[in-house]
């Protein structure tokens, strides 16, 4: 395959013969060491073999990614993520609920998971994702498949296949087009190797479902740990080209400071916005930012002015993602 065209395999409206054989093509890119882009419920995925230090090193090379940025493992279930980690009570607890689904599980890694795969560290992140198409991937593959999202390191991450192709399109083998996705925020990450649940990274699981769970209080990292345990999270992420700045509604006007501005929130803003994206809840708020963000730069604003979510469900996610977004 060399155009791009070719490489952009829509599932929709094919027969399920049509659908077997492109998925097995898909595995048989994956076991043979390439890369494949595919669609999660969070956002787009760039996927490479788990299992194979090399596959996994284009992974770095065609993002740009720092190789001391953990991957990912995404599993098709229970057992083949025990054939990664070493797994506990908690972690099956957390998985019986949640998976599959939008949560991560930091664990002890097995020696079958190459250093590269896991920036280094003893440990490994692992998830079981809620959508059908990397599901039939993964199992075609018979791998766990590390899947990062498919942008280049620090820009927007993709919640369409287009996206993909227009960001590392040259890279990957093959792009899995499944429409656009529904959570749009990542996965939560979260260490269960000791005795405190530690939430490493806010996502599409909220801290107050896990803590429903487990019955049991979830730890946020200690200030300068962090950086230690979820080498990710010191990266700057997410940056749209034009600055973004967080606000009230009220103060919105005042936060673009005589520029072009373009409101993006749940509320009306005060002042004239040149442009405003008003979504019904902070669930749709979630799930539109990347794409919102990749708009916003297109639409001749100066300024992104975002609505800054309160601290609770969804909206810890989202504020953590618009703080990365503002660069401060
Ligand atoms: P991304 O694939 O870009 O969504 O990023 C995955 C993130 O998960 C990394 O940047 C880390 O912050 C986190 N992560 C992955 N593996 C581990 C691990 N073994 N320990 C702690 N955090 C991890
Ligand atoms: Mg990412």
């Amino acid at each position: 395959m060399t155009d791009m065209e070719s490489r952009l395999a829509e599932i929709f409206a094919r027969t399920e013969q049509e659908e077997r054989t492109l998925f097995e093509k898909a595995g048989e890119i994956i076991r043979s060491g390439g890369l494949v882009g595919m669609p999660t419920e969070t956002v787009y995925g760039l996927g490479a073999n788990a299992l194979d230090a090399e596959a996994v090193r284009k992974i770095y090379l065609a993002k740009g990614r720092p190789s001391d940025n953990p991957l990912i493992l995404h599993v098709c279930d229970v057992e083949m993520a025990e054939r990664c980690v070493e797994l506990n009570p908690r972690a099956r607890l957390l998985m019986e609920t949640f998976w599959p689904g939008p949560l991560s599980l930091v664990l002890n890694a097995k020696s079958l998971v190459p250093l590269r795969t896991r920036g280094g560290l003893d440990t490994a992140a692992i998830r079981m994702p809620n959508n059908r198409i990397a599901l039939e991937l993964i199992r075609a593959s018979g791998v766990p498949i590390a899947a990062p999202s498919a942008n280049i390191s620090g820009r927007p991450s993709p919640t369409d296949a287009q996206t993909v192709i227009d960001d590392i399109g040259d890279n990957v083998d093959m792009v899995l087009d499944g429409g656009p996705t529904n959570v749009g925020v990542e996965s939560t990450v979260l260490d269960v190797t000791g005795e405190d649940a530690v939430l490493l990274r806010p996502g599409g699981i909220s801290k107050e479902q896990l803590e429903a769970a487990l019955h049991a209080e979830v730890k946020l990292p200690q200030d300068g740990n962090i950086i230690k345990r979820s080498p990710g999270t010191r990266y700057r992420h997410y940056a749209p080209k034009i600055p973004l700045v967080l606000s009230a509604p009220s103060g919105a006007a005042e936060a673009a400071n005589g520029r072009k501005w373009i409101w993006i929130g749940v509320s009306e803003p005060d002042g004239e916005p040149y442009k405003k994206v008003i979504f019904s809840n902070f669930d749709e708020y979630a799930r539109e930012l990347f794409r919102v963000l990749r708009f916003a730069e297109g639409s001749g604003a100066e300024v992104i002015v975002a609505e800054r979510p309160s601290e609770d469900g969804i909206g810890r996610a989202l504020l953590d993602r618009l703080i990365r977004a503002s660069g401060i």
